[in-house]
């Protein structure tokens, strides 16, 4: 039981002109329309300001609404704090610096107000992602976004892998580096670009391509060492995506991908045991697209791969901030998330709601196996990964 509720500022309510009592913004996803033909759900509501325990505030509106028991008015506000309306001026305070506080001072409120969980202080959300340990490969336009935001967010520890130099080409769309690095590791230029903006979170990084599943798993770390989230922001190689599943799989590491196809960006969100794997998602989004080809026909005949890889800032950016919005709800549960989908937005056509959810598959190669064959090499699998990108 709390000790002193209140309406987290976010979620302040109002009562509409039929008398309903509306919480959470208005915002769809947390928003709720509460009836209250007698009124004292608003009284509650407008007397739950931080200053009173649950026994007194329903002692209060017992008092004013005879029509209602202070045990009901108690039981309400259990209700409420379970929807994650509600959080407790009473609680103790979290271990954070003032630094901390000041610089997280925006942010938090965001995550208080996505967190529909019951929990006495949104600060426990920052704890959480101060604690969190994540692995990023592939430091192009979607690595660059998200590892900016990442560090920008408090993560714990960040670690970056990434093989290549910078280029002239990359300059239009990834974030990490200027014109003075052309020719540079990606991951020197990165880590000082991330450390320059967080030096509380620790960066660390190597230069190195990941060649096979073996060398992914390595890279996860084992026992307590283990990553807490992996985040696939690379198009290569072609594999790194099945790899990372099996992988994943394999050890129970939760891991996000993103990437785009053209206009067309996504964001994957992968735990294992919950859900769809994401050989399940693809495989039911190929049965999704129905795209005509004759049996045995290539994919690529239908969606053609460029030497090039089409992509702007915006698409780059959109796909990086994409998964780590998905790292970040996976470490804090705000908003809370079920696992096993890919979303998006396509910007050729912004009513296009990108969504793809499909059942576990029983004959998947992946998840529906027995743990003894995983994970292997997929070689030759021609893993065209749908949301690759860097
Ligand atoms: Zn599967």
């Amino acid at each position: 039981m709390m000790l002193r509720p209140r309406i987290k500022p976010e979620h302040s309510g109002y009562r509409t002109v039929s008398g309903t009592v509306r919480l959470g913004s208005v915002i769809y996803g947390i928003g709720v329309e509460i009836d209250d033909p007698s009124g004292w759900v608003w009284t509650l509501v407008q007397a739950m300001d931080g200053g009173r325990t649950p026994d007194e505030l329903g002692r209060l509106v017992a008092a004013t609404h005879p029509e209602v028991t202070a045990t009901e008015v108690v039981q309400a506000i259990t209700d409420l704090q379970a929807a994650g309306h509600l959080e407790d001026t009473g609680a103790p305070a979290p271990e954070l610096s003032a630094n901390e506080r000041e610089r997280y001072s925006r942010g938090v409120p965001l995550l208080r107000w996505l967190d529909r969980s019951p929990r006495p202080s949104a600060w426990e959300l920052q704890e959480l992602l101060r604690a969190a340990r994540m692995l990023l490969v592939g430091l192009g336009g979607t690595g660059g976004y998200a590892a900016q935001a990442l560090v920008a967010s408090g993560v714990g520890h960040l670690h970056c892998v990434d093989p290549d130099t910078v280029e002239l080409s990359n300059l239009n769309r990834q974030p990490l580096y200027r014109e003075q690095d052309l020719g540079r590791p990606k991951v020197e230029a990165a880590l000082r670009d991330l450390r320059a903006r967080n030096s509380a979170v620790r960066v660390t990084g190597e230069r190195r391509r990941v060649g096979g599943p073996a060398e992914l798993a390595e890279l996860l770390g084992s026992g307590e060492g283990r990553y807490d989230v992996l985040l696939v922001c690379a198009d290569q190689p072609p594999e790194i995506r099945r790899w990372a599943n099996r992988v994943c799989l394999a050890t129970g590491t939760p891991w996000v991908d993103a990437g785009y196809h053209g206009p067309l960006v996504t964001a994957g969100v992968h735990v294992p045991g919950e859900g769809a794997c994401w050989e399940c998602l693809r495989a039911g989004e190929v049965e999704r697209r129905d795209l005509g080809l004759a049996p045995g026909q290539d994919e690529e005949a239908a969606s053609p791969r460029m030497p090039w890889n089409p992509v702007t800032a915006v698409t780059a950016g959109l796909s990086g901030l994409l998964i780590a919005h998905a790292a970040l709800a996976l470490v804090t549960g705000a908003p809370p998330m079920e696992p096993g989908f890919r979303y998006g937005i396509n910007l050729a056509a912004l009513d296009d709601t990108v969504r793809q959810r499909f059942p576990r598959r029983p004959d998947c190669p992946a998840c529906g196996t027995p743990q003894e064959e995983r994970p292997d090499s997929a070689a030759g699998a021609a893993a065209r990964s749908d949301g690759a990108g860097r």
